[in-house]
């Protein structure tokens, strides 16, 4: 399954009150449209539909993301289908199409829209309608409606995408949603479960309603890492990314660095994302004598595409010498460069084990890392 997921965010959105779209207005730190675009990043590639004139606004909010940009049409219907277009153009077999505003979205909703996918033509979020029903005029209740089998839509909506494509090629008028597009042309529609909390940011007060379901949202991330490199013949070690004089240096496949190695660890681990190892085989000769930064910096792209930030890294190096504290501002001024992260948020500290064990024999150096991400 070959997933496109489009983001319609061409909509002016000025109910929401401010003077700028909804989407494009910051909620905690974020815009609401970078929220949505994170949220969705790890189930398939971003197509983001917006007006013209907020193109470059666009690109900013899509750094660090891999993300289509496309222009969107004169109504919804038609943004999405342009949309589309650009899904088919790219080769995907599926497409997921959510509106921008939809900023709290969980995979608890989105997993089983895909996972329906696998068997149904299409499927869609939607809780039932519990509240009861009336109609009225002018502020007096004028009769009820039956709530039975009513539902309330929720977005990503899921389709196979050459057949949404045929339904909206065909449709001529202005569909409140691609469910409607769908259901007009005879496609069946699976119903998965919604969520309360994944609302559509619509009026002033939604704002202050979704940063609280953020908040109650935050994940905090914790790792660790160690490592060990053997001393061998040498002139000088590198550690956290500082050649340091030394009568030994560390044995390795890239460049040793232990400390560096114990922080990427760390990082990964904070991710599940296993160990060094696991994405730079040693096995493969390309990481041969490789600068540990490369390691480091994509266990850090892999965190912040996932929308989280890095807390703080704290750092151990465990060796009698060379002596660390004389080099430690400088290893940290590096270790925040390499990461992007202001240096008062890592710590780089040094022990020795007292003459005890390997690291106290001089036999290598030996380093533990613990690393928090946090995503809000
Ligand atoms: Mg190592």
């Amino acid at each position: 399954m070959d997933i496109a997921i489009i983001i319609v965010a061409a909509g002016r959105g000025l109910r929401a009150g401010g003077d700028i779209p909804k989407q494009w207005r910051e909620l905690d730190g974020k815009t609401v449209a970078r929220r949505t675009l994170e949220a969705l990043n790890p189930y398939g590639s971003l197509i983001l539909v917006v007006h013209p004139d907020d193109e470059a606004t666009a690109a900013c909010e899509t750094v660090g993301l891999q993300v289509l940009t496309v222009s969107g049409g004169s109504d919804r219907r038609q943004s999405v289908k342009n949309g589309l277009e650009a899904a088919a153009s790219q080769g995907a077999t599926h497409v997921l199409i959510h509106d921008v505003a939809r900023c709290c979205i969980t995979p608890d909703v989105i997993q089983p829209v895909i996972d329906a996918l696998a068997s149904a033509q299409a499927a869609a979020p939607a809780l039932p309608v519990t509240d009861a029903l009336w109609t009225g005029i002018d502020n007096r209740v004028s009769g009820t409606k039956d709530r039975n089998g009513l539902y309330r839509a929720q977005t990503p909506q899921g389709f196979h995408l050459q057949t949404l494509l045929s339904a909206h090629r065909t449709c001529d008028y202005a569909a409140a949603d691609d469910v409607e597009v769908a259901t007009a042309a005879g496609i069946s529609v699976t119903i998965t479960q919604g969520s309360e909390n994944n609302i559509k940011i619509t009026t002033p007060e939604d704002f202050a309603r979704a940063i609280n379901i953020l908040r109650g949202q935050m994940d905090v991330r914790l790792g660790n890492g160690y490592d060990v490199h053997a001393f061998e013949e040498g002139d000088h070690v590198i550690l956290c990314g500082i050649e340091i004089p030394h009568d030994r240096a560390l044995k390795g496949h890239s460049d040793a660095d232990v400390g560096m190695h114990a922080v990427t660890d760390a990082l990964y681990g904070a991710l599940a994302e296993g160990d060094i190892g696991r994405h730079f085989p040693p096995s493969d000769p390309q990481w041969k004598g490789a600068a540990s930064e490369i390691f480091l910096k994509h266990a850090v792209d892999i965190a912040r595409q996932r929308g989280y930030t890095i807390g703080n890294i704290d750092l151990t190096l465990i060796c009698e010498r060379p002596k660390i504290g004389p080099h430690a501002t400088e290893m940290t001024q590096r270790m925040a460069e390499i990461m992007a992260l202001e240096p008062n948020r890592i710590s780089i500290k040094a022990t020795t084990s007292e003459r005890l064990g390997f690291t106290g024999r001089e036999e290598g150096i030996a380093a533990i890392a613990t690393a928090t991400l946090v995503r809000s």
